[in-house]
């Protein structure tokens, strides 16, 4: 049981294809396995728990007509932004200019 252990201590968790690989590997029932992971108190997750979600807040909107990245946040509202054509949408600052 030391891999699992081990694993647990890395990841924080151990998901059932773990055990499945693991009893598979050693030649014993993954119910066996998870009863003796239940005794030692180890949570077993059905699915690696998802990673939090990357915020788009950080991404910034390219300009639409020479595709340029702006410094104008994709998170924010549109009436609020510079540079914002409606009907067109996110220009840089040269292009609005250009207009
Ligand atoms: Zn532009």
């Amino acid at each position: 049981m030391s891999y699992l252990k081990e694993k647990f201590q890395q990841q924080g968790y151990l998901t059932r294809d773990q055990l499945k690989e693991y009893a598979k590997n050693n030649g014993i029932s993954y119910d066996l396995v998870k009863k003796i992971l239940s005794d030692l108190g180890i949570k077993i997750y059905d699915i690696k728990p998802k990673e939090k979600k990357k915020s788009t807040s950080d991404e910034y909107e390219n300009c639409v007509l020479c595709g340029k990245k702006t410094e104008v946040k994709s998170s924010q509202e549109v009436e609020t932004r510079d540079y914002y054509v409606k009907g067109i949408g996110q220009l840089c600052k040269e292009c609005y200019q250009d207009l």
